[in-house]
């Protein structure tokens, strides 16, 4: 399907587009502040979001969706599944689109959960697959994180037996930014029933610099029972619009697109996510300025002699050496919104990494909140 060629930069002029874009993107963070029982002009460092939101050619194509948008989606979603199928180089059989990943997760969770099934995952993590579970009456099962904040998969494959309907790996996990490596990856794979579904959720995959990390997708031809996530809500900055997939085997792929939504995913998304994957520069661009802002704030974090885990996200977890509880109401009192709090690391605070403007006053205000060491001494 051709849209049209009419494009908001053409129509306004590049430098008037990117003004718009701006206003649009403060206007959109303003709200955002505002639902969250905020000013609008408080600073939002809470929900992992992409500050600078969808890039300029999303943006174009969204408008150029203007031509389509009283048709229902279906050439549209073809055409991205392709896409899709293309960067991972599998056929288009083997993606489902998702209403973000969340939708993949809860298809996940109904495929292959549901009474007397159990599902597996660390603790803590994205909390979704275990709440979507509860759902359908699964049962989950929580194995806690290694002492270096990473899951302990030797224990999870352990938990993996004949009523484990899915096992789920968060890589890179939220909350805590750490990754698994490909190999560590690889052997829990091996390790675990072929009967069980292996979700591997990558949403914060882009930001990941160590070379060690490698993406499950790899593992999908060997091993057809693992299913992996991704999102265009982190890097590609869409999370208000909302587009996930899962890339998996046929059989995977067919059992979970059984419980998606008709039509799904929206012509204006799925012609910016399409825009998005031809641009390149998009990924790194945009990994390089949030890893470098994260980078900053954590040598930040060490000038006030403060302990951080080691992120490869667009978030940090840094120990404010007690409950983090009074410390989010404190961050409220000065219009910034950060954590929350996550019950099994109650002394760790979440940060999203915003602008570095942004970033910094966060950094500030921690430093008046919560007196460091070095900062006192
Ligand atoms: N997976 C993980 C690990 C997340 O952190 C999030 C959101 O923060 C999601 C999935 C859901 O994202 P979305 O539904 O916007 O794709």
């Amino acid at each position: 399907m051709t849209i049209t060629r009419r494009t908001l930069a053409g129509a306004l002029g590049a430098a008037a587009g990117a003004a718009l874009l701006d206003r649009r993107i403060g206007r959109a963070a303003a709200l955002a502040a505002v639902h969250r029982g905020m000013p609008d002009d408080a600073i939002v460092l809470s929900y992992n979001e992409n500050p600078y939101g969808p890039s300029a050619g999303a943006l174009q194509a969204a408008r150029r969706a203007d031509g389509v948008s009283n048709r229902y989606p279906d050439a549209l979603e073809d055409e991205a599944r392709a896409a899709l199928a293309k960067l991972h180089l599998v056929t288009p059989d083997r993606i489902t689109l998702g209403c973000g990943s969340s939708e993949i997760l809860q298809m996940a969770d109904a495929a292959f959960t549901g009474p007397g099934k159990k599902a597996v995952a660390a603790e803590p993590t994205f909390e979704a697959v275990l709440d979507y579970a509860r759902v359908l009456s699964a049962e989950p099962v929580k194995i806690p994180l290694t002492a270096d904040f990473r899951h302990d998969l030797p224990r999870m494959a352990q938990a993996c037996d004949g009523a484990t309907g899915l096992v789920y790996v968060c890589n890179p996990n939220n909350p805590t930014g750490t990754i698994m490596t490909g190999d560590e990856i690889a052997s829990f794979v091996a390790s675990v029933p072929a009967s069980v579904t292996i979700l591997v959720d990558e949403a914060y995959h882009h930001f990941v610099e160590d070379p060690r990390y490698r993406t499950a997708c790899d593992l999908i031809d060997r091993h057809p029972n693992v299913v992996v996530a991704r999102t265009f809500s982190k890097i590609y900055g869409m999370a208000g619009w909302r587009l996930g997939y899962a890339v998996g085997s046929k059989e995977k792929i067919a059992s979970m697109a059984k419980f998606a939504t008709f039509s799904n995913a929206n012509a204006v998304v799925l012609s910016a996510a399409m825009a998005s994957l031809e641009d390149r520069d998009l990924v790194p661009r945009a990994r390089k300025t949030l890893n470098d802002t994260r980078r900053w704030l954590v040598a930040e974090m060490v000038k006030q002699g403060r302990r951080t885990i080691p992120s490869e996200t667009n978030f940090v977890m840094i120990d404010v050496g007690g409950d983090v509880t009074p410390v989010i109401a404190a961050f409220r009192g000065r219009k910034i919104l950060v954590g929350r709090k996550f019950p099994s690391l109650p002394n760790w605070l979440r940060i999203t990494i915003g602008k570095p403007e942004e970033v910094a006053a966060f950094a500030a205000a921690l430093k008046e909140i919560v007196p460091g060491k070095t900062a006192a001494a």
